[in-house]
């Protein structure tokens, strides 16, 4: 079971070093998209640190990881009438409750993402937030790049996504669509290696983000039947500083599934192979870490907590007993810290 001791009883207002790291397989389901302007995006670095040859990798930026998961989130919060579902309201119709925070016409506060953050919920709190001159939140939730295990060349597939007519042909009038382009998509079944990292969140909030990265199924740009993808936890793991990287853990990886008889460059990796090879992996590169770890839940520890979770979150009663217990810190933090900065401007 996962130390809950280990986490603060409340979010502390200045770093206390309670690290969780959620170490992370991240595997493409579907054809996905992790592109800026159009194209994927990729990064030339170095295939393990034993194969020292330079590669170029498909990288997954930290927004288009976070994004999707700080949307599951919200979307859950809603679901449970702890936010409301409606946008921010400006001028005379803007309702306050007594914390400062806009409410809806049922009294539940308003937190329009990117436009007017609440400040009081889980989101919020856990993930931060910037709102011009109206305050910012740091996150407490770190992530960064994700590097594909493999090459791009193995990774990825160059197709043309059809846009046909509602006849479904691709001419009308004898005129062919020009809703037709070229596009490289990541293969399905290629690996992300990844952690995210929280800090200085109680037990009840990180278990919120916990929740986020294992219901989060769709990531990049997507349309209903791309972009989905399968989040493998591999281990979590409570220590007093910051863990290996992406890239490390990515190249180290690497090399343990290069060693491996059967490997070849220009073929996709076994999914299984790289999952049972990165288990064996992490206490080796934990044990390089300069830090003290105090919990490394992994196998059938790992699988009895998330046995017991899943069946807590698959009642209503249950998830609606986590998502208030994340509330109900997350307005303790915006009481003590946030709404008092507020005033004192
Ligand atoms: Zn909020």
């Amino acid at each position: 079971m996962l130390t809950t001791t280990f986490f603060p009883t409340s979010v502390p207002p200045r770093p206390m070093g309670h690290y969780a790291h959620i170490v992370l397989l991240r595997e493409t389901d579907s054809y996905s998209l992790f592109q800026t302007d159009g194209e994927l995006n990729t990064a030339r670095v170095h295939a393990g640190i034993t194969h020292d040859e330079l590669i170029t990798r498909i990288t997954m930026f930290k927004r288009k990881q976070t994004t999707p998961e700080r949307l599951i989130g919200r979307e859950l919060l809603r679901h449970y009438g702890l936010v409301s579902g409606d946008s921010a309201a400006e001028g005379k119709d803007r309702k306050t409750d007594d914390r400062g925070v806009a409410i809806d016409p049922a009294g539940r506060p308003i937190c329009d993402y990117n436009v007017d953050f609440c400040k009081q919920c889980p989101d919020c709190v856990s993930y931060g937030f910037a709102i011009g001159d109206a305050g910012s939140e740091k996150s407490k939730v770190y992530s960064d790049t994700a590097y594909s295990l493999s090459a791009f060349d193995s990774s990825h597939e160059s197709f043309t996504l059809n846009a046909p007519y509602e006849g479904g042909t691709m001419s009308r009038k004898g005129e062919v669509t020009s809703r037709i382009n070229e596009q490289d998509h990541v293969r399905p079944q290629t690996l992300f290696p990844a952690v995210i990292t929280v800090r200085d969140l109680t037990a009840p909030l990180f278990l919120y983000v916990l929740g986020n990265v294992l219901r989060a199924r769709r990531y990049g740009a997507q349309t209903t039947r791309t972009g989905t993808m399968t989040n493998h936890l591999l281990g979590i793991v409570l220590a007093d500083g910051e863990i290996f990287s992406n890239l490390h853990f990515t190249q180290h990886l690497y090399d343990h599934v290069a060693g491996t008889p059967d490997f070849d460059p220009n073929q996709p990796i076994s999914v299984d192979m790289a999952l049972s090879a990165a288990r064996s992996l992490l206490p080796t590169l934990l044990g390089a870490d300069r830090v003290a770890v105090q919990q490394l839940l992994v196998g059938a520890d790992l699988s009895h907590f998330l046995d017991d979770l899943g069946a807590r979150t698959r009642a209503e009663s249950g998830m609606g007993e986590l998502l208030h217990a994340a509330v109900r810190d997350s307005t303790a933090y915006h009481a003590a810290y946030i709404q008092k900065k507020g005033r004192g401007k």
